[in-house]
């Protein structure tokens, strides 16, 4: 072979051995750009916003409790949780089952809150009835009972519609149990700490409005409303805005325990 010729071999050699160094180069920077990639989304997927579901108990011909002064329960949930929501929106993604004045089933409620795959469901009522005068706030989280129909909340089933009273959720519920009660009791924690709420109890209950959710999920029941004071209440804006920052609170500590 001729010196040329061995030049010409030893240039070609030296050419592979470039392409192949390249091509090495390329494949560990693939590599490196589908796992950071992986990273990325993992880092996003534990940063992401959370999504609550915040269910203004009741709305249109479905008024829900009175009370003496004449505040209507329907009108009483809407406001709170408007107050709620305007309190979370910084930091989650919020959405109301209702923002007017309308009726809503309950199925519709639930279906609502699995459809935006919500972290947390959040149902306002209001406690009410000529028994009940107590000063006491309840926060109710899903249980099942021997009788479901003697268990349930009359007032919180009230005048809902048959289509309603007929259906036949599988009790998606009973899944998350063990975590509402635990959210159930952190809203306790907060709200028990508020001066102007003097009891609050947490109660497993087989509430329809809770049964088809498949997240935890809770009533928070703010007081009766046949209780002259506790309508003033409610009806006090700078008193549902601390209770509201009391609410996110136990949200916030809920989600990151
Ligand atoms: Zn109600």
């Amino acid at each position: 072979m001729q010196a040329l010729d061995m030049m010409k071999i030893e240039r070609n050699n030296k050419k592979s051995g470039v392409l192949t160094i390249l091509l090495l180069l390329l494949i560990v920077l693939f590599i490196g750009s589908v796992s950071l990639s992986h990273a990325e989304e993992k880092v996003s997927k534990s940063v992401s916003i959370r999504t609550i579901v915040i269910d203004p108990g009741h709305g249109g011909y479905d008024t829900g409790g009175q009370g003496p002064g004449g505040s209507i329960e329907k009108e009483l949930t809407l406001n709170f949780a408007q107050i709620i929501a305007k309190e979370l929106k910084p930091q989650y993604t919020v959405v109301l089952t209702r923002n007017g004045d309308y009726q809503v089933n309950l199925m519709r409620r639930a279906s609502v809150a699995n459809h935006h795959r919500a972290d947390l469901f959040i149902s306002i009522h209001v406690g009410g009835g000529s028994r009940y005068q107590r000063d006491a706030w309840s926060v109710f989280y899903y249980k099942k009972t021997d009788s479901s129909e003697g268990g349930m909340r009359p007032e919180i089933i009230f005048r809902e519609s048959v289509e309603d009273l007929q259906l036949n959720w599988d009790q998606i519920q009973l899944r998350h149990q063990k975590e509402s009660r635990a959210l159930a009791g952190c809203m306790k924690t907060q709200l028990v700490g508020h001066p102007d709420i003097r009891e609050v109890t947490v109660a497993g209950m087989a509430l329809r409005v809770l049964e088809g959710l498949d997240m935890p999920a809770i009533v928070i029941e703010t007081g009766y409303l046949t209780n002259p004071k506790t309508e003033k209440q409610l009806n006090d804006v700078s008193f549902l805005t601390d209770v509201a920052k009391r609410i996110k609170k136990g949200i916030d500590i809920y989600l990151t325990r």
